[in-house]
């Protein structure tokens, strides 16, 4: 923000300790939650937080689970992300789940683990001009075939479908690197040209309607709790809306937002990476909810201290 802006009341509401009170939004895998693969060091000692399958699959670290038991305890703390509810339900938090959480990338908010119904009728009206979801999966599933077959011996990938909502594939052992480069691009280009996004994440790649977005429930959310505004976190290009809508953001030096070198003037990259950056993300939510007291005059986004400032009631 440009200490030459305008001394104007929307000017002064974001920038100074006019205090808005503010909601903390975050992506959660390779955000917050960390898979063996993406948490860069070894998970012994690492606080296990889902099961699938028989076996352990998330953690975070020890630090990090205090921090995200403060932030659910802070009552503004809002899970934002891609999973379905499904698969969102097997998140283990400290001593109880947020209150709130969007999923399936915007088209569920949970209240007390329940979907909102008058969201999802909003969302089934915004994308009923998008390309129908049957043609997006054949692509999808035409594209991950043609990395399947440059990978000899390697099994089918699966397609899903997101009822209403998205698709996405899940890559096996050895197809991702084949799936890069000319498919993926040539891929985007298209399902763009449909309204989509596309988004690789680990072995996942997603096909998701533009007007999905986590940004818009998340605006909901803190609309209907009368919030002024949100911070947020996220690692992937679906995480972009968000993070752009936010007041402040921040990223992980990984992830795929990391790899194609994006940037914001609002987002900051943290220095860490794996676990220690979900440690770093928590820590810096929970400040930017709680900010130390400040002078009037805060810059926004560079760093929690100088986040805009809430009122100390909230
Ligand atoms: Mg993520």
């Amino acid at each position: 923000m440009s200490a030459a802006a305008p001394a104007t009341a929307a000017t002064a509401d974001a920038v100074t300790a006019a205090a808005p009170r503010l909601l903390a939004a975050s992506d959660l895998d390779q955000t917050l939650v960390f898979s063996e693969r993406s948490a860069a060091r070894a998970v012994t000692g690492l606080v296990p937080v889902e099961e699938y399958q028989g076996r352990t699959i998330s953690w975070v670290t020890p630090a990090a689970w205090e921090l995200l038991g403060e932030l659910v305890a802070s009552g503004a703390f809002v899970p934002a992300t891609t999973r379905t509810a499904e698969q969102y339900r097997r998140i283990r938090w400290p001593h109880r789940p947020p209150h709130l959480a969007v999923c399936a990338n915007g088209a569920t908010v949970l209240v007390d683990g329940e979907p909102d119904a008058r969201w999802s009728a909003r969302v089934r009206a915004r994308l009923d001009g998008c390309a129908p979801l049957e043609r997006v999966h054949a692509e999808v599933a035409r594209v991950v075939a043609a990395a399947r077959a440059a990978v000899p011996g390697s099994a089918e990938p699966a397609v899903r479908d997101v009822p209403g909502a998205f698709c996405y594939a899940v890559l096996r052992e050895g197809q991702r690197p084949a799936l890069e480069g000319p498919l993926l691009g040539d891929l985007t280009v298209l399902l763009d040209g449909w309204g989509y996004a596309v988004s690789l994440q680990g072995r996942k790649l997603y096909a998701v309607p533009r007007p999905l977005t986590k940004s818009a429930a998340v605006a909901e959310v803190a609309r209907r709790g009368g919030y002024d505004g949100f911070v947020a976190a996220g690692d992937s290009l679906l995480d972009v809306d968000l993070l752009v809508a936010a007041r402040a953001a921040v990223r992980p030096g990984h992830g795929e937002l990391f790899r194609t070198g994006w940037e914001h003037p609002r987002v900051r990259l943290l220095a860490s990476r794996g676990a220690a950056a979900g440690e770093e993300t928590a820590r810096w939510l929970l400040a930017a909810l709680a900010p130390p007291a400040r002078g009037a005059a805060q810059k926004e986004c560079s760093g929690p201290g100088n986040v805009p400032s809430r009122t100390s009631s909230a």
